[in-house]
């Protein structure tokens, strides 16, 4: 019998993949007709260590207070998602707690790390295409304010052992030319040099080609409806129309895993958080930058992907509504306007592609990664805004955990029943 993965997002893909090089049969099923539609496919493509700190961060609350009567801030709570949050929501803000926070943080950083460097060696070992760039990404703030903010988060992660040099207005226009023309607005630059990028879409595409080649199954346009279990112990999955038969399963389903744990009685506290992206075809356009650059205060990043640009912002917790607002599309034009007018008096922005994908944001900032109380069934979701810089060594975490093989770092603070958060999935 064979062990099924529940969604061929980043997250799905990675851990088939890593299921099949341990010498497991695996079939992955989708629901859709390729891989990685959802929150894998339009991403910001970094893989940033320099970013694992939680979203729930100390004073949260107060910014989505705001947010509610102020529908443009980067981190917006709808009003009419507030009903379906109302469990969640009281965690999100109880972990926002400062020494929740900085446990959170350590965590992820330890898994960040580890994630990348899984990342990396694959992408090497098969000369993966996916417009990889390992240049780092850099913060720019435009005044002293903006940077004091991140200040104290950066000294945190240089603790933990992130690596970054922190640049003056001459040493940012020598890493990124084309920042030039706003050079007088410019206060300092972190240049996390560790950092990558690259097409998340890409990156599964190549590496499910890798798992297909060395016997891996996907099944495309099944939805998963239920689980089924026995005794306590998982048996298969119901789609529609057939039962599946497993030894085991590992869901990895986005933002959509509750709904799928939900048929054997499994709460997961993950909830959608809606963003937006906009990819501009750039062939031909002159002065582009050769890594993400992030203007912090603004939350917004633009990202070179071969002959792409990706514009990314914006966060809305407002149930499973993909729709796009043209509002916010317009206004994150505006920033890249801001930020590269020479670029884009090149681009022509009825021509820019817009996305919206759904973050599976944990409750706490961290993922599930683990072991489910029902024997053979796991759970490897809730990576929220950091997906692409995780999956890989998500993947490898579940499937050492899946085999009772050690972990190459403890995955304890990953799994459903967090000692220090009172937390039992
Ligand atoms: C705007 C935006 C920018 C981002 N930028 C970054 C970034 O720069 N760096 C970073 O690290 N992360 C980033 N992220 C986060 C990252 O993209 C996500 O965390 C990641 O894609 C989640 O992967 P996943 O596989 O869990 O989910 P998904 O990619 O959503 O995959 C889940 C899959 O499960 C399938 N599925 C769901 N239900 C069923 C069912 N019942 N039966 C069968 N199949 C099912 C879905 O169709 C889907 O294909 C960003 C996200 C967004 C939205």
């Amino acid at each position: 019998m064979t062990n099924l993965v529940i969604g061929a997002g980043l997250v799905g893909i990675t851990s088939a993949y890593e299921l099949l090089k341990r010498g497991q049969s695996v079939t992955l099923l989708e629901q859709q007709e390729g891989p990685a539609l959802g929150a894998s496919f339009a991403n910001a493509g970094m893989l940033t260590p320099s970013m694992s700190d939680p979203w729930n961060s100390p004073g949260v609350y107060k910014y989505l207070a705001k947010s509610l009567f102020n529908p443009s801030s980067f981190m917006c709570l709808r009003l009419n998602a507030i009903p379906s949050l109302m469990g969640w929501g009281v965690k999100f803000l109880r972990y926002s707690s400062e020494p929740y926070f900085n446990a959170a943080l350590k965590d992820n950083f330890n898994l960040t790390t580890y994630s990348l460097r899984k990342t990396q060696e694959i992408a090497d070992k098969y000369d993966l295409q996916y417009c990889r760039k390992s240049k780092g990404t850099l913060s720019i703030f435009n005044t002293p304010e903006d940077f004091a903010v991140k200040e104290d988060l950066y000294k945190k992660l240089s603790k933990l052992g992130l690596k970054c040099s922190i640049l003056n207005p001459d040493e940012i226009i020598s890493l990124v030319p084309s920042l030039a023309s706003i050079r007088s607005q410019l206060h300092k630059g972190i240049h996390y040099y560790q950092d990558e990028s690259g097409d998340a879409h890409l990156f599964c595409k190549a590496l499910l080609a890798k798992y297909l080649e060395a016997g891996g199954q996907i099944q495309y346009g099944v939805s998963v409806k239920s689980l089924a279990i026995s005794n306590n112990k998982i048996t298969g999955v119901n789609t529609e129309s057939e039962f599946i038969p497993a030894k085991r399963v590992v869901v990895a389903s986005g933002a959509n895993s509750p709904s799928i744990l939900k048929s054997v009685n499994i709460n997961l506290d993950v909830k959608p958080a809606k963003g937006y992206s906009l990819t501009i075809n750039v062939d031909g356009v002159s002065g582009l930058p050769s890594l993400p650059v992030l203007n912090d205060a603004m939350n917004v990043v633009v990202t070179p992907l071969g002959n792409r640009l990706r514009l990314v912002g914006t966060a809305e917790f407002s149930g499973f509504d993909l729709s796009i607002d043209k509002k916010r599309m317009a206004a994150l034009f505006e920033m890249f306007e801001y930020m590269y007018p020479e670029i884009a008096s090149q681009v022509d922005q009825n021509s820019a592609t817009p996305w919206a994908g759904l973050r599976p944001m944990s409750c706490d900032g961290k993922p599930f990664i683990g072991a489910s109380k029902i024997k053979g069934l796991y759970i490897n979701s809730g990576q929220g805004p950091l997906g692409w810089t995780l999956a890989m060594g998500s993947a490898n975490l579940i499937a050492d955990i899946m085999l009772g093989a050690p972990t190459e770092i403890d995955a304890k603070p990953f799994s459903m029943i967090r000692a220090d958060r009172n937390i039992s999935v």
